[in-house]
């Protein structure tokens, strides 16, 4: 197998990446490129080199699957073939089609000329995994592009599409039609005019105001880079450039480069960043199983969760059925659509006609019949198995064979719903988050008798509606919400020990949370878990709940749900998302302390801490042992995604690794000691345990 091909036109060596699917810069890749180089430089009848891509684009950067092996950094590493590029006595020129990213671009950075398709974009995207461009690119982007336009392109990462840099010197030459042809005719026009070799190292960088704008720069990054060190470190390097020459700026672009490599907040971006990818892979489906086709999705309950995921599908071009039993409902949920539509026209992030393509994309109705050939339904009615049940019976009998049947429960046995049709091989939960437009994650329920193809289909449709979907077995609140279950009641127990409500929620947001758990259940609705409690007491009148789990009950007599009433854990202006501190609320704590005879203790920042993210990390170990998460990574992911835990920290169980299991279980222990009214929910888990006792990790 060769990842990259050499051979002679017209007197011009072509070397071409050809390492599938993105031409990862690879360690064979880069010897590759040394090689062809050498042959190039000693061959007589060659006067000038092309470097191009393959698979109709440039190179995605470095390989990710050498990402954690010696491989990434084996010589030669990437720094040295972009100087033995640069440093060649013949002409290189980069011929650049597609995807041009990160070392990819790095490497069209070494070369002396750039040519460039239509098309093409441009991205130095490592600050988004914790780094900065390790290649060269902090100092030879701005030599070439300008001071200003290099550091928003590399404290971004974001991508710029070429024919946005059409002003600027970054390119020779752009090319219409065969971009390989255009590149020779190119090389030939610059060996014939004797062009002097244009090495960024020789440019000359400069800046008006360069004490004040960095000044300037760094306030603001850091202002919003708080807890992520790179992006002030990607500043740090391209000012590098104004002040040292190439040679000392290239060794500070490799000090920081190191020193981030090494943090762990890099690290776990990393994880973050392979858990993803590794996410999609769906564990012990056949070989065989190929996805079903999806032209078409039914959605049925136009409600917050139904409206929410029509606009996915919609957005990603995807005709949607949507149903409901009452005009009024559907009319509402059509009417949420078009306003989002709207907003996203008066805030110029869509065009008009593009809206209005979308919203034609969209069938509201009342009748069944109009979903018999669609290839997805997706149920979004009320949480109620006897109404999911009326749903599945009807689905059954109207819906084409093949298609399939998905749920978005987040606390009913999707097996049970499965059963109500004569097709559960096509049952599937599909569990989005609200808002479900904006959140990414999606847990996807894989049931008993789920079908490979199915999970496969809904997996690969995740992707195309933008969205970061994780596997979960079928088990209580499946797995995001299985685990945040014990973070809430340790949340509740610290409460009824001696915490206040902004204490408990301050100590977790400053230790990265997006929001603290009283904050959270005030947003979800704190009525959700009372009436699943109810449910419980109902089905079991002989249930014993701790008495932390009363006072949120006391909390919902009263009528505070949270913010859709103004007031829960905190009280709510009209129409305001900001929480206020309560009295009311310290009063119903106060009173319920002395009728349970609980005298209040002071409870530090580390024990709150400890205690809700242990929690998780105890139940996201059962999860993992059950089965029901494929990985310790996919709990990563789901935390992460959906529940607002920090990047930076890279999950829960990356987390708990980091801490050191046998740590984490001793902390656990000594919670157990002190609660005297339920330690056993400090019982570890046994994988935990085990792992613990073999000096092992989750991930
Ligand atoms: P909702 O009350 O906002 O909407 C439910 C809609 O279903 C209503 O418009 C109702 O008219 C309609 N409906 C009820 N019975 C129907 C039927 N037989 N046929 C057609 N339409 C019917 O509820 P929601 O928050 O959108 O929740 C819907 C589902 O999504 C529930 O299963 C819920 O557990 C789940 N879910 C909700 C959230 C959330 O945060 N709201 C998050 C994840 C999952």
């Amino acid at each position: 197998m060769h990842y990259t091909h050499y051979d002679t036109q017209q007197g011009v060596a072509v070397i071409r990446l050809d390492n599938p699917p993105v031409n990862g810069l690879s360690h064979a890749v880069r010897q590759g490129v040394v090689a062809a180089i050498r042959q190039a430089e000693t061959d007589s009848a060659v006067t000038a080199i092309i470097l191009v891509g393959s698979q109709n684009l440039f190179s995605g950067g470095a390989d990710m699957r050498e990402f954690g092996s010696p491989a990434v950094s084996a010589a030669p590493n990437l720094l040295s073939v972009t100087h033995i590029v640069e440093t060649a006595t013949k002409p290189v020129i980069a011929a650049i089609s597609g995807a041009c990213m990160g070392g990819g671009l790095e490497l069209a950075l070494g070369c002396h000329f750039r040519v460039v398709a239509a098309g093409a974009q441009l991205a130095l995207p490592e600050v988004k995994i914790g780094l900065l461009p390790g290649a060269g690119g902090t100092q030879r982007l701005p030599r070439i592009l300008g001071v200003e336009a290099a550091l928003n392109m590399i404290v971004s990462g974001e991508t710029v599409p070429a024919d946005m840099l059409k002003s600027t010197s970054l390119f020779d030459a752009f090319i219409e039609g065969d971009l390989l042809a255009g590149a020779i005719a190119f090389a030939h026009q610059v060996v014939v005019e004797k062009r002097p070799l244009k090495r960024m190292r020789d440019l000359k960088v400069s800046h008006p105001k360069p004490d004040a704008f960095f000044m300037f720069v760094r306030n603001s990054v850091g202002a919003v880079s708080k807890n992520y060190p790179a992006p002030l470190k990607c500043v740090e390097a391209v000012q590098a450039c104004l002040t040292q020459s190439f040679e000392e700026g290239m060794q500070t672009e490799a000090r920081l480069f190191a020193e981030l490599y090494m943090g762990s907040e890099s690290q776990a971006l990393r994880h973050l960043f392979l858990s993803e990818r590794q996410a999609a892979k769906v564990e012990g489906v056949s070989s065989d199983a190929k996805p079903r086709k999806v032209a078409s999705v039914g959605i049925i309950g136009a409600g917050t969760m139904g409206s929410g995921i029509a606009i996915n599908f919609l957005l990603a071009g995807i005709p949607v059925t949507m149903l409901e039993t009452q005009q009024t409902a559907l009319d509402r949920g059509t009417q949420h659509i078009a306003d989002y539509l709207v907003e996203r026209v008066s805030k110029r992030k869509m065009k008009p006609e593009k809206a209005q393509a979308l919203s034609a994309l969209l069938k509201p109705t009342l009748s069944y019949d109009d979903l018999a050939q669609v290839d997805l339904v997706i149920e979004a009615v009320f949480e109620n198995m006897d109404v999911k049940k009326a749903v599945f019976e009807q689905l059954d009998s109207v819906c084409k064979p093949g298609a399939i049947l998905a749920s978005n429960t987040s606390t009913l046995d999707l097996n049970q719903i499965a059963s109500f049709t004569r097709r559960p091989q096509d049952v599937v939960g599909t569990h989005f988050f609200s808002p479900a437009n904006v959140m990414k994650l999606l847990e996807v329920v894989r049931g008993a008798k789920t079908a490979d193809d199915v999970l496969l289909t809904v997996m690969q449709l995740a992707k195309k509606i933008k969205k970061t979907a994780v596997i979960s077995g079928v088990c209580d609140g499946f797995i995001g919400n299985r685990m945040i279950a014990g973070y809430g009641s340790e949340a509740c127990k610290m409460l009824e020990e001696g915490a206040t409500v902004q204490q408990i929620d301050k100590a977790l947001e400053k230790w990265g949370m997006a929001m603290g758990p009283f904050r959270m259940a005030d947003l979800a609705g704190n009525d959700i878990g009372w009436s699943i409690r109810k449910g419980i007491t109902q089905q079991n009148p002989g249930h014993v709940w701790p008495s932390s789990a009363l006072l949120s009950d006391k909390l919902c007599e009263l009528g505070r749900f949270g913010q859709k009433t103004g007031a829960g854990w905190y009280s709510y202006a009209k129409g305001k998302r900001e929480a206020m501190p309560d009295p009311a609320v310290d009063d119903l704590v106060e009173a319920h302390r002395l009728e349970h005879g609980i005298t209040a203790r002071k409870i530090s920042s580390t024990e709150i801490v400890q205690r809700c993210i242990f929690a998780l990390v105890n139940e996201g170990s059962k999860i993992l042992e059950e089965g029901i998460a494929q990985r310790a990574s996919d709990i990563d992911i789901v935390y992460t995604f959906g529940y607002g835990f920090p990047a930076y920290r890279g999950g829960p169980m990356l987390y708990a690794d980091r801490v050191g299991l046998l740590e984490v279980q001793r902390a656990m222990e000594g919670f157990a000691r002190n609660d005297t009214a339920s330690g056993a929910a400090w019982a570890s888990a046994p994988l935990l345990a085990r792992l613990a006792a073999e000096g092992q990790t989750f991930n």
